[in-house]
């Protein structure tokens, strides 16, 4: 990724903020410019909820370049309290634990990338709630 894509991006990355269409009132994630309901350009950022819980999930085994030393890895469909779904890493847990409907909430981690300035870059993933 690039130094400029990480720098736009940080806010949803380090906070989950999405968008809420003032015309539609849909919330939805991640960010962009128009709704992908009704097509609107009248959005205002929204805090998401940060719990959930794990619709599906699937174990990644093969990785890109830079990413071996994570393998593997588990990467789920989180659908959040109000109804939002966003796909993202689920990180502390382990593989035999890991089922579907667990519940999950975002904590922000490290990314294991290096971008072209050495910035230490930061992503929200999702993790076993512990009760
Ligand atoms: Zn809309």
């Amino acid at each position: 990724m690039a130094t400029s894509a990480y720098w736009r991006t940080r806010l949803c990355r380090y906070r989950l903020i999405g968008n809420r269409c003032q015309s539609c009132d849909r919330v939805f994630f991640p960010p962009r410019f128009m709704c992908p309901y009704c097509n609107s350009t009248k959005l205002e950022e929204c805090k998401l909820p940060d719990r959930g819980r794990l619709l599906e999930y699937t174990i990644v085994y093969s990785t890109p370049k830079g990413y071996e030393a994570m393998t593997p890895y588990v990467v789920g469909l989180v659908e959040l309290e109000n109804g939002v779904r966003v796909l993202a890493q689920i990180t502390d847990v382990n593989l035999e634990n890991i089922k579907e409907g667990m519940e999950v909430e975002a904590c922000i981690r490290r990314i294991p990338e290096q971008l072209e300035e050495k910035i230490i870059c930061y992503t929200y993933k999702f993790r076993p709630v512990i009760k």
